[in-house]
């Protein structure tokens, strides 16, 4: 968890080749759907070009068929997103007798965030994430994993949505924190994600490391 631009995406890539996990981002299956240009698709496009949430009933049912997909450990990204959206996964998990091991939480400056985001490009191929200032690519503007795909940048990159996704962060996702902080079985990792990359990867690597050497 964390406000956008904080590194989620960044460190998800990381720990799920870490650990084993498959990396399940909501926004990215939301923009999968979003332009596959369906019915779906177009209503999810309403709530993300504005920064805005997507309603609950239609997250938790996205998110619930993809989880349900998944077999074997699990690395969620951007959900749950709401306590309500917490809840409902709770209750997921609980039925599939496989709750929640851990909750990451990646803080980030507000001035970082938007330097962040302003440079923020992805490989429209294979997904992966890069930094025009931070992460650059070898080649500018091309992905080094794929022979002449050009990087793209998010259409709600821009300044005015990242302020209201800011606020929508605040307003309904923060509180998901205390959700979890309610569990008395879940360990909460909080790491300071203003540092470099590598530094944050080797923190939550080595807290989620020790997780699992206790568990075992
Ligand atoms: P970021 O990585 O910048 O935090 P995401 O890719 O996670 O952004 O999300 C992009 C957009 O997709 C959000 O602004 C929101 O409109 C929608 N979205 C993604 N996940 C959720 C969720 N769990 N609940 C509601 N809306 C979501
Ligand atoms: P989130 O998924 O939380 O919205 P991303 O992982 O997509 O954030 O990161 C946002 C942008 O910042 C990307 O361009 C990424 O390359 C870059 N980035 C991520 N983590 C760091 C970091 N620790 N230091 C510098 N840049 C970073
Ligand atoms: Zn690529």
């Amino acid at each position: 968890m964390g406000p956008p631009g904080a590194g989620k995406g960044t460190q998800a890539e990381r720990l799920v080749k870490e650990f084993g996990m498959k990396h399940l981002s909501s926004g990215d299956i939301f923009r999968a759907e979003k332009a596959s240009n369906s019915e779906l698709g177009l209503r999810l496009a309403r709530y993300m070009d504005a920064g805005e949430l997507v309603p609950d009933d239609v997250v938790v049912e996205m998110m619930a068929k993809a989880v349900t997909q998944v077999d074997g450990g699990l690395m969620l990204d951007g959900f749950p997103r709401t306590v309500a959206q917490g809840e409902a996964l709770d209750k997921q998990l609980a039925e599939a007798a496989s709750p929640l091991d851990a909750v990451v939480v990646i803080t980030a400056d507000d001035d970082i965030i938007v330097k962040r985001i302003a440079g923020r490009r992805a490989c429209p191929l294979c997904g992966r994430g890069y930094h025009v200032t931070f992460m650059p690519p070898r080649r500018e503007g091309y992905c080094d994993d794929c022979d002449n795909a050009e990087l793209t940048q998010r259409s709600d990159d821009c300044e005015a949505t990242v302020r209201q996704r800011l606020e929508a962060y605040r307003a309904q996702t923060e509180a998901v924190i205390g959700y979890y902080k309610g569990c008395d079985s879940l360990a909460i990792v909080e790491v300071d994600g203003n540092r470099p990359a590598e530094v944050v990867a080797d923190e939550v690597t080595q807290a989620l490391a020790s997780l699992d050497a206790a568990r075992v």
